[in-house]
Formats: C-alpha cells, sequence, structure tokens
C-alpha cells in the first residue's frame, strides 16, 4: 500500500452527494488542516467543484499521492451537525443501505447543500431590554408607530425576529431602530436559556380529564432521558393538548421540541395553536416553502434560536442545539415513509434519535401503525390511552347501510340521501368520503367492449369530465376525451364506475340550493386552494363536503355530524397484506370527521359485505380490537412486524432486463449464507407495466432483523458490480410500507 502525505500528513475521507457506496480521500487543505467531523467541505471532483462531508481524518490513503486532489476550503469550522446526528446518519446510512453522501446531504437545506458561499448565519433577532420592559407605552404616544411595536413587544414577552416582524408590520424597522437607539429594544445574539414556565405561555392550559393528565405525567416524568411512548386517542381526544402540555414542561427546561406531521396541509393549524399558546419562537419546515426559508428555519433551531421546529418528514433531521423532545402526529401515516432516493421511515429514525439524543419519543394516533402496538405489547414502548372524547365531545356511532339490491343514484342509495337531506335541512354539514378522483374510473364501448387504457401502463385511463380528458393516475398522460369509439366507430361510450366528479354531479342535482365543496387532488392544485375550501367550511358556508383521502387527515370540522364512506367494499380485496390495516385506520380516521363539537355524529359505510369481518371487529369492538386481530393474523402468517422485510425492485423498458438482473441477483445471494432469509422471486410487480417501464421485485425477508442485514450488506456491493444493473433502474426499499 502506497502511503502519502499532504504538508500536514492527513488525509480527509469525505462523503459526496453521489449515489456510490464509498468515501473519497483528499489531501488536507493547507489553510485548515484540522477540521471535524460533519463539516462541510468544497472539493474538486471531475470537473466541477463540489460540496462534501468530512467523514474522518486518516493518516494513509490506499492511493498514491499524485492521484489525490486536495480540499478547496472547509465550509464549516465548527460542522453544523452533533456528533449524535453524525451517529443518526450513519446508522441509518447502514440500516437503509444507502450511500452516506447522500444520507449526509439529505440532512441540509439545499442552500447549504449546494451553495458553499451561503452563510450558516440566522436573521437578526430583537428583544426587549429591561427598560423596555419596565417602560408604559403611553411614553411614546407622540410616536405612534414606535408605541405599536414596543407593545406588540411587551405582549409577546420574547425575541423577534427579523421575518417575524415582517409578518407583523412589513414597515417595521423603522420604529424598531428608533427602540434600538433608545435602548428599549437590544439587538439579540444569545442563545436560548431556559426559561420561567410564566413567559413562555400566552394562553392557560385547558383542565385536562385524567386520562390525559396521565399521560402528561408519564412522559414528562421521562423527560431528560429516551423512552418511546405511545399515545393512542381517538380523534378528539385531546392528544394535541396533551402535546402542548408536555412541550410546555420541555421549553421550561430550555430545552427544544420536534414534531413532525405527515401532510404539510397539517401544519398550519397546529402552528396556529402553538401560537395561540406558547409565546416562544417556533420554526416551521417542510417542502413548500422557499429554500431560503427552509434554511432559515433549520438554522433557527440549529443555533437554538427557535424553541419548537414543526414540519414533515423532511424536518427529522434537523439539528436541535438543545434537544428535549420528539413527538410524530399521526404516526401511523405512510406518508413518514419516503418513497424515493433515500428509503427511511420518519418514524424508525426518530425512535432512534431519540435514543442517541437520549430524549424521550412520542407517537399519537387515533390508529397506531401495527408496528407500534405490537412494540407496545412487548413493553419497549409505553402505551398511553385517551379512550374519550374529550370535552363535551361525544363519540360518533358508526353504522354499515348494506346497498344490496338497492337502488343507487351515481353510489348513492336512497336511505344515504334522506340521511343527507336530514342533516342539511337541520344546518348541519354533511362529509362524504370516495377515495377515487375524476368523474369514473373506465370508460367503455358499449357496443364492442374497447376500453379506454393507457399506452404506457397497466391501467385504465380515468375520465374527467370538467377538463373534458382521459387522464392516466400512474404515469399522469392524457388525452381528449374521444366523442366515439375509436375501435368500432359506432358504439356509444359508457363511464363505468364513480369518481368524486361524478358524485359532485349527482350532488348538484339532488341539493341543488345547497353548498358542495369537492376536495381532491385536482380541485385543489391551485395554491392556496384548500386553505381557501378548509376555511369555508369551517366557516359554515358549506353544506356538503366530498371528498377523497385528503379529507382523512387530521383536519377539524366541528360542524360535520354525518359522515359518509361510499365505497368501503373497494378497499377490502387488495394483495398487499397493509392494505387491510389502511383501511381500518382510513375508516376510523374519516369517521371521526364526524361530530367533533358537541353535537353527536353519525357514520354511515355502503357496504355490499356487511357481514365482512374487517368492518364488523372495528364496528362492534373498535380500532384497538381489530388492530389485535390483524396483529395475531401477521404472527400466523409470519408477516412483518413478525419478521423482516426488504424488498428490491427494479424496472426498465425491456421487459427481460429487470428479470435477468434480479434473477442474477437471486444468485448472488444464494452465494451468501441465507439460512434465516427466505428470498422471493423475481416477480412482476402488482402492475407491471408503468410509465412504459416493466417492474419486477425481488423480496428478502427474515425473522430476524440482524441475518437479514448481514445479507444485504455482503449483497449490496456485489450488485453494485453487476453489469445489468448499469442499463436499468433499482432500488432497495428497507421495510416496505407497500409491496408494489
Ligand atoms: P385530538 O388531537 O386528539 O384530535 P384535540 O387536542 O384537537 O384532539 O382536542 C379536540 C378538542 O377538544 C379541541 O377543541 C380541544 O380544545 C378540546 N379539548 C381537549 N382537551 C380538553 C379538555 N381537557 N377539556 C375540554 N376540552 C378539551
Ligand atoms: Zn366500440
Ligand atoms: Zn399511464
Amino acid at each position: 500500500m502506497a502511503k502519502l502525505h499532504s504538508e500536514s500528513g492527513l488525509i480527509f475521507r469525505v462523503a459526496l452527494p453521489i449515489p456510490l457506496f464509498r468515501l473519497f480521500d483528499y489531501l488536507a487543505p493547507v489553510a485548515s488542516p484540522t477540521a471535524h467531523p460533519g463539516a462541510r467541505l468544497e472539493v474538486p471532483f471531475g470537473r466541477i467543484k463540489a460540496i462534501g462531508f468530512l467523514v474522518e481524518i486518516v493518516q494513509l490513503s490506499e492511493l498514491p499521492s499524485d492521484k489525490l486532489k486536495q480540499v478547496l476550503r472547509v465550509l464549516d469550522e465548527q460542522p453544523l451537525l452533533s456528533a449524535q446526528d453524525l451517529q443518526l446518519l450513519h446508522w441509518a446510512s447502514r440500516y437503509y443501505h444507502h450511500p452516506l453522501g447522500e444520507v449526509i446531504s439529505a440532512a441540509f437545506p439545499a442552500v447549504l447543500r449546494r451553495n458553499p458561499s451561503a452563510s450558516a448565519q440566522t436573521e437578526q433577532h430583537y428583544a426587549l431590554t429591561a427598560v423596555g420592559t419596565a417602560t408604559d407605552s403611553l411614553q411614546l404616544k407622540r410616536a405612534p408607530k414606535q408605541k405599536a411595536a414596543l407593545e406588540m413587544f411587551q405582549a409577546h414577552k420574547q425575541s423577534l425576529s427579523a421575518s417575524a416582524l415582517s409578518r407583523w408590520d412589513k414597515n417595521w424597522r423603522v420604529p424598531v431602530q428608533q427602540l434600538l437607539a433608545k435602548q428599549l429594544l437590544r439587538a439579540e445574539s444569545a442563545s436560548q436559556t431556559a426559561h420561567s414556565i410564566d413567559t413562555l405561555i400566552k394562553q392557560d392550559a385547558l383542565q385536562c380529564n385524567p386520562q390525559q393528565q396521565a399521560a402528561i405525567n408519564a412522559v414528562c416524568k421521562g423527560l431528560g432521558q429516551f423512552g418511546v411512548f405511545l399515545l393512542e386517542g381517538v380523534t378528539g381526544s385531546g392528544k394535541t393538548e396533551v402535546y402542548m402540555q408536555i412541550i410546555c414542561a420541555v421549553l421550561a427546561r430550555g430545552l427544544q421540541v420536534l414534531v413532525l406531521v405527515p401532510e404539510i396541509t397539517l401544519t398550519p393549524q397546529l402552528e396556529a395553536r402553538f401560537r395561540q399558546r406558547f409565546a416562544v419562537d417556533i420554526a416551521i419546515f417542510h417542502s413548500k416553502l422557499t429554500d431560503k426559508q427552509r434554511c432559515g428555519a433549520w438554522l433557527q433551531i440549529q443555533q437554538g434560536r427557535s424553541a419548537i421546529l414543526l414540519g414533515t418528514r423532511s424536518a427529522l433531521f434537523t439539528p436541535l442545539k438543545n434537544p428535549g423532545l420528539i413527538i410524530l402526529d399521526e404516526e401511523h401515516d405512510a406518508s413518514f415513509k419516503q418513497q424515493e432516493g433515500f428509503r427511511f421511515s420518519a418514524r424508525d429514525v426518530a425512535v432512534v434519535r431519540g435514543k442517541l439524543l437520549n430524549i424521550p419519543v412520542l407517537l399519537g394516533s387515533a390508529t397506531p401503525s401495527l408496528e407500534s402496538l405490537h412494540n407496545a405489547g412487548s413493553k419497549r414502548y409505553q402505551w398511553l390511552h385517551l379512550p374519550e372524547r374529550a370535552g363535551l365531545a361525544i363519540t360518533p356511532v358508526l353504522q354499515l347501510l348494506d346497498i344490496r339490491n338497492k337502488k343507487m343514484q351515481e353510489g348513492l342509495s336512497e336511505a344515504l340521501i334522506d340521511e343527507i337531506k336530514k342533516t342539511v335541512a337541520k344546518n348541519e354539514q354533511v362529509l362524504l368520503f370516495l377515495n377515487r378522483r375524476g368523474f369514473a374510473p373506465t370508460l367503455i364501448c358499449h357496443s364492442c367492449g374497447w376500453v379506454a387504457r393507457c399506452l404506457h401502463c397497466d391501467a385504465n385511463l380515468v375520465i374527467h369530465s370538467h377538463s373534458k380528458l382521459l387522464r392516466c393516475h400512474h404515469c399522469g398522460k392524457e388525452q381528449r376525451l374521444p366523442g366515439q369509439c375509436p375501435a368500432c366507430k359506432t358504439g356509444e361510450l359508457t363511464a363505468l364506475g364513480l369518481g368524486t366528479e361524478r358524485v359532485e354531479k349527482v350532488l348538484m342535482q339532488l341539493f341543488g340550493d345547497k353548498t358542495i365543496a369537492r376536495l381532491d387532488r385536482d380541485s385543489t392544485q391551485r395554491k392556496g386552494a384548500l386553505e381557501n375550501y378548509l376555511e369555508q367550511i369551517n366557516q359554515g358556508t358549506v353544506d356538503i363536503i366530498l371528498g377523497t383521502q385528503m379529507l382523512a387527515k387530521g383536519h377539524h370540522f366541528p360542524n360535520v355530524t354525518l359522515v359518509a364512506i361510499l365505497d368501503v367494499d373497494s378497499g377490502l380485496f387488495s394483495i398487499d397484506f397493509h392494505a387491510t390495516e389502511k383501511l381500518a385506520q382510513l375508516i376510523v380516521q374519516v369517521s371521526g370527521r364526524a361530530g367533533r363539537a358537541e353535537k353527536q355524529g353519525k357514520v354511515i359505510m355502503q357496504t355490499r359485505r356487511p357481514d365482512h369481518p374487517l368492518l364488523t371487529t372495528l364496528i362492534s369492538e373498535g380500532y384497538n380490537s381489530f388492530a389485535r386481530t390483524a396483529l395475531a393474523e401477521r404472527q400466523l402468517a409470519q408477516l412483518p412486524p413478525f419478521s423482516y422485510q426488504a424488498l428490491l425492485r427494479a424496472q426498465a423498458a425491456d421487459d427481460g432486463l429487470p428479470q435477468s438482473f434480479l434473477q442474477a441477483v437471486l444468485e448472488l445471494a444464494q452465494t451468501i449464507n441465507t439460512d434465516d432469509t427466505k428470498i422471493l422471486g423475481p416477480v412482476p410487480a402488482p402492475m407491471i407495466r408503468r410509465a412504459g417501464l416493466y417492474r419486477y421485485q425481488l423480496l428478502f425477508q427474515g425473522s430476524k432483523r440482524q441475518p437479514l442485514h448481514h445479507l444485504l450488506n455482503e449483497l449490496m456491493p456485489k450488485i453494485g458490480q453487476l453489469k445489468q444493473g448499469k442499463k436499468l433502474r433499482w432500488s432497495l426499499d428497507v421495510d416496505p410500507v407497500d409491496l408494489y
């Protein structure tokens, strides 16, 4: 082995954000030979300059010195990530078998990842001085702008960032400068310190019921050390109140809280509740913000200026200066799993992060995932239960409506239409759920049987009548709705099946004088459209809400007293073992939208399978019983969480390629000892062709985690060397949440 030395004699081993399972050696830079792991570096890479991350400093390289280039610049004298965060990223890279450079890169906001000159500085903050706190604002009555600014600071009792001030009044700079000159305000640089609860809270906490109090006490007792708590609370049971009271205890210790939600649309409502309650700085992080805003939020938290970070999956890795608690709301939601690139589960990584940081992790849901319930059952997680709605709200009544042989109008039975009439007559709102957008899922010729199919996918085209298009929901390709059958030229074209547009149309005929809001991906595409609808619904100007699973996610509709699931059967017959769990969660979540205030709600599910055990168990015994039955079935079938899976997917335009590639992988795997791990496949994916690509998969399943990962560790570098692998796209998904 050749050894080589830079001037300092040191070699920097660098992870680059590229899909390769290796590190790159560079000579230490002359200017700053010492840097710390996690620091961003600018390095020459091929013909470009790249930003990489220092992994370790070593004495020797396996490459001769004339082959090594020198690090151009150390971008962070002090790394922005803590040692524990780096440890977490190393773990995630190993566990998900994803290249370290891409994993570390995922922890940074785009600005810091791409732009070497981006400064890691946060915005200026301003706070009251002691004099400013004591000054009566009336003394400024001749300077109304300064008076208003002073009063605002006095009301907030905390430092305010430039962007918070801009939200308050875009002409804030002049009065703030004047207050600075009078020494009533000061520009802040200090990081957060412990606060007294008094200064943190703007609005009093609610008086909790005993179950809420027990949950709060349990978590608060566990502050300062690692532990996972699973808060299972029916919708409206006051989980958010529990979160807020625990957050308060964490803030009082001068520590920060990371709160993750599955969907961007859930952030505004939680943000509003937090802002009402807490006087601390709250940072928001999700993909709808600009790069600059995200970078700002990231640095606010990293430097300890914000006390709460509220965000989606992508916020998970944000470094916390003073970590105190991680909360994942709606922990069952599949959106916590990243489905492309670095395929990680934010829930599972959050638990590991809590362990490394030695802080508690609180998972909350009305319908916890089977994995988490299993962990609670085996005492790895502490189970906290809120079985009843908080305050005066009453639990809704669930009922099945047998629609066999019943007359239907576009998916609505007469009995249901009656219920809708009664409800709107009382000035209460109705929510109708149908998980299919568009007008109808199939266009068929009445005379020759021709069906509109996507040319690129194994799927029918969906009719969109508003836009007069046929659209593929898998690849997005669209074409004009034909006027006549393209095959026989004479036949009449008929729409088969139901979509939200079609139900909307019949609702408009039946309830012409009522306001109907359709919420699905098509109707909410415009920026702000969804927020607009939600606002209208809350103000009570909408009578009937019709929508897709968008409605199932944590929104509050206090005046809805009737919820109907139009076609519950379509979810009952999937080949993926996760489907029953997801359907049960969906039903319970949608039902939870009913009667959240003091009015009793009713939930009607139209079905042709009124005896189906999933439905009857859910209705008579509730979600937790359903979950226990489902877990018993998983155990019998040796499915997760009683076994561990990884799915290798491959796709190519040529049908033969993915098959022969996966066959080669299978043969490689068989040369490695796989006693515990079964390998199933290669088999075609349930939808074999999508967007013009043929898709196949190979499933690894083991009864223990260790041997499975051992096999994957050996296998992955070998797959990287397979020639076939270069001609197609493939990916490994550890703990897949769906198998297509
Ligand atoms: P969840 O997050 O479980 O759906 P929320 O925390 O949003 O429930 O609470 C539902 C409603 O009940 C909210 O309007 C909340 O203010 C109210 N609430 C929560 N806890 C209490 C309580 N202890 N007493 C009275 N009302 C409560
Ligand atoms: Zn025809
Ligand atoms: Zn398609």
